[in-house]
């Protein structure tokens, strides 16, 4: 397998084609030969309205502070992207690496979807390599598929839909044998860390040149609503994606709503402590219920379960008001509800409705 080289690995047309230079990004340049006091380079309405101006198209200081949140000696913003949701990354990943028809991503099936419409949408060849039994990545088989003409080998850990974490270490030596770049999502990763410190790639990303890992304001972080992602990788990887961006893909709405959430650390750490303790709990409670086949065990904020018959357990919570996610026709997933961790009340709520629902009834 040749070593791994950037250049070799961005699609030619990216690799040549000159950014849009917006006017923020042309002023950034030429701040240092004096502040600007008028701004009439962008035909912005000049009438202060709180928004009036276009947001930082690099984020600097959103980037500043999570890094300095991360307290990680080896990175700066310059190993961060920041995404319109992980989502933007990974469909960015995506049009920089893989031409259409040719320049293939692999993933590990049963995982999260977004990679597969992504790729669609470039039309990029898909290679499947199936979790192993244990749902730990068949390093033999990736090794396999990996040929020349993938680019991206996406690992999600921990994995949705099932829940586990995959040993950062063994993805670590996949990633030093392999030319192309190895995506690790993290989205749910500080449900992890919690209990151990080590799960995550982030700490050792300057040893590994090809490897990108993916996290979110979306879960623990509790900001769905704001759609902020992160891409942390080399700063050369992070050059190619902030080249192809759409130039303001994040608002100042959203950059300063992620930087107000970045004060709540410390309460943010006691929800998701919260959150795995009643996850542990619920898991518990649903190992006990008779009509209950398997629940996986979970890194994350959500449970895999594998019922007797998960149409009728899904269709007697909703008729309850409570809405699950059924992942039966994901691959391995045959019988299977994804049940996203709630509040205390909503678990109990939910165990409530289970612990009425009748089978064959
Ligand atoms: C929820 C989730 C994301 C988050 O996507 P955003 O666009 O950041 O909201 C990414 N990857 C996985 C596996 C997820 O489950």
């Amino acid at each position: 397998m040749p070593d791994f080289d950037l250049s070799r690995l961005v699609r030619p047309n990216v690799a040549r084609m000159a950014p849009y230079s917006s006017a923020r990004s042309e002023f950034a340049k030429a701040e240092g030969d004096g502040a600007a006091e008028v701004m009439l380079d962008a035909n912005e309405n000049p009438f202060d309205t709180g928004y009036n101006r276009y947001p930082d198209p690099l984020q600097h200081a959103l980037k500043q502070r999570i890094v300095t949140t991360r307290a990680l000696p080896h990175l700066s913003a310059a190993n961060l992207f920041l995404g319109n949701g992980s989502d933007e990354a990974i469909d960015l990943l995506l049009r920089a690496f893989c031409e259409p028809g040719r320049g293939a991503i692999v993933i590990q099936p049963p995982t999260y979807g977004m990679y597969e419409v992504s790729a669609n949408l470039q039309d990029a060849p898909i290679v499947r390599v199936p979790l192993g039994a244990d749902l730990q990545p068949d390093y033999a088989a990736l090794r396999a598929a990996a040929g020349p003409d993938t680019r991206l080998v996406f690992f999600c850990s921990p994995n949705n839909p099932t829940g586990g974490l995959l040993e950062p270490e063994a993805i670590a030596a996949f990633a030093r044998s392999y030319h192309g770049l190895v995506i690790v999502d993290e989205a749910y990763i500080d449900f992890a860390l919690v209990v151990r410190p080590e799960a995550s790639l982030l700490p050792r990303l300057h040893e590994l040149p090809n490897v990108v890992v993916l996290q979110t304001f979306s879960k623990a972080l509790g900001q769905a609503g704001i759609r902020m992602g992160m891409a942390w990788a080399s700063p050369a990887v992070i050059a190619v994606l902030n080249k192809i961006k759409p130039p303001y893909n994040l608002s100042q709405v959203a950059q300063q709503a992620a930087l107000n959430a970045l004060d709540y650390s410390e309460l943010t750490t006691q929800l998701v402590r919260i959150l795995v303790a009643q996850r542990e709990a619920l898991r518990l409670t649903l190992s006990e219920l008779p009509y209950v086949e398997h629940v996986f065990p979970s890194d994350a904020n959500f449970l895999l379960v594998r019922f007797d018959d998960a149409a009728a357990v899904f269709a007697h919570l909703k008729a309850q008001g409570i809405v699950v996610r059924d992942r039966s026709k994901q691959p391995a997933c045959a019988g299977c509800l994804r049940l996203t961790v709630g509040t205390p009340e909503e678990n109990a709520r939910l165990i409530a409705a289970l612990a009425e629902f009748t089978p064959g009834a």
